[in-house]
């Protein structure tokens, strides 16, 4: 790499493992402290805190995306994730999103949804009258929760109340609307919806039942953009064939939920690399794709005027630097500064910048040489593994599989008895 901080690496996936780490060491400033991270394992004692009945730890394998410029800014991703051909996507997709300029976002305020139903009430308009004529009030309880949100910025901003007919008769839904602003926000939010529950239960005669926030969060929206370079696509005619492909995804939700998906492996893996709720994020992410009453693509297609594929995407994403695991787990630090975001809003960024990379990659081999090439290549490592390969035993069975077109264990188990 050259003096100049740049995530254009070229041959990456090429390196040792040790050059792998003294490059991102580097390029994020780590101490020796935090680069033995990457080879060290959760603290016995740390997961005994976090969860449960603990009995362990189980591991996935940390890489990291190179090539990622959003916002004019240089990215190396950690991603956190088991399948393969995953990081290797992102960072060609990123390649090739560098051309035109990377990728542009925008991001709104970091809103959470808090809900609270609201059951037995004698008269539906009247109680949701009495709760938003109280509207002050109840966000000024609200923000006596959490007085380090209300410092920061943050806290209860807006109160709305939604009367829904259901099996049970009329069901009025109470939303507060809370500025959460590094955090993902979920106990923050819950807390604030506890302490208002007994209020408006005095306010309408009704009984509160369910307090939790919701996670289709759809007030923390983030939107990602940035455009494909034809030329690197192969030609006009690929970006077509794109486009021909994307287009299933936009009418059919067979289609979108695999589409989807491929987004969801980089969303995913980052969210996993930086102690983030992956469930909250994935909750959010397909309900919003099905806002619109049917479930479509999170990601927006199309040419521009000179021929290059244009990308969108837009999702819900609560995430956090601060609460929840973030902090807690030393890994999900340290993948904090690799990246060098310091705001929960700079990770949305980022995430959904991965987000449309990681789609852009499935769609592009899909609509090309298909994805079982690449795919099979890495996947022939895991069965080369599989099938008891050792040291460099692994690429030479591997690459044997390859050549062959025949990536099976079988044949693994095979060509390594020849060798030995
Ligand atoms: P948290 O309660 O651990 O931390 C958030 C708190 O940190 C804030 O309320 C604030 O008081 C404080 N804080 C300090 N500096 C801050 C800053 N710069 N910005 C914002 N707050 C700051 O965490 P959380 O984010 O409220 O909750 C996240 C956790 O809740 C996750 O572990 C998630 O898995 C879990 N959870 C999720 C759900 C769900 O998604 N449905 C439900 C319950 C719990």
């Amino acid at each position: 790499m050259s003096d100049e901080k740049t995530s254009k690496v070229s041959g990456f996936y090429k390196l040792p493992v040790e050059k792998r780490v003294e490059i991102v060491k580097n390029f994020s400033g780590l101490n020796e402290e935090e680069t033995k991270l990457f080879s060290s394992y959760l603290d016995m004692e740390i997961a005994d805190s976090m969860i449960e009945n603990v009995l362990g730890i189980f591991e996935i394998p940390l890489g990291v995306a190179v090539n990622f410029l959003i916002n004019g800014k240089d990215y190396l991703v950690p991603m956190a994730i088991e399948e393969s051909s995953v990081v290797a996507a992102a960072s060609n997709a990123a390649k090739i999103a560098r051309v035109k300029g990377g990728f542009k976002t925008e991001v709104s305020d970091p809103l959470m949804i808090g809900q609270m139903q609201l059951l037995h009430v004698k008269d539906a308009a009247t109680a949701a009258k009495n709760i938003i004529d109280h509207k002050k009030q109840l966000l000024d309880l609200a923000n006596q929760q959490d007085k380090i949100l209300v410092e920061l910025g943050g806290g209860a901003k807006d109160l709305e109340v939604r009367i829904l007919d259901s099996p049970l008769g009329k069901m009025i839904v109470t939303h507060i609307i809370v500025d959460v602003r590094d955090a993902m926000g979920a106990n923050a939010v819950n807390t604030m919806c506890e302490a208002l529950a007994p209020m408006i239960e005095e306010l309408t005669g009704g009984k509160i039942r369910l307090k939790i926030l919701s996670n289709l969060a759809d007030k923390r929206l983030v939107r990602a953009k940035t455009v494909f370079d034809k030329e690197k696509m192969g030609g006009e005619k690929v970006v077509d064939a794109f486009l021909e492909s994307y287009i299933l995804a936009s009418i059919d939700p067979y289609r979108a939920a695999t589409h989807n998906k491929g987004i969801m492996n980089g969303v995913d893996a980052l969210i996993i690399a930086t102690g983030n709720d992956f469930r909250a994020i994935e909750a959010g992410a397909h309900a919003y794709a099905a806002k619109d009453g049917h479930y479509t693509s999170l990601s927006k297609y199309h040419k521009d005027k000179d021929g290059n594929l244009v990308g969108e995407i837009e999702l819900p994403l609560a995430i956090g630097i601060v609460g929840g695991a973030a902090n807690i787990h030393p890994k999900a630090r340290l993948c904090r500064k690799i990246l060098g975001v310091d705001t929960a809003k700079e990770l949305a960024e980022v995430v959904a910048s991965l987000g449309l990379a990681q789609n852009f990659a499935a769609v592009f081999a899909l609509s090309t040489v298909g994805i079982q090439k690449g795919h099979m290549s890495l996947h022939a490592k895991n069965i080369a593994v599989m099938a008891g390969a050792k040291g460099d035993e692994i690429d030479k069975v591997a690459n044997q599989l390859v050549k062959e077109e025949k990536v099976k264990l079988d044949r693994a188990k095979e060509i390594l008895e020849k060798i030995r």
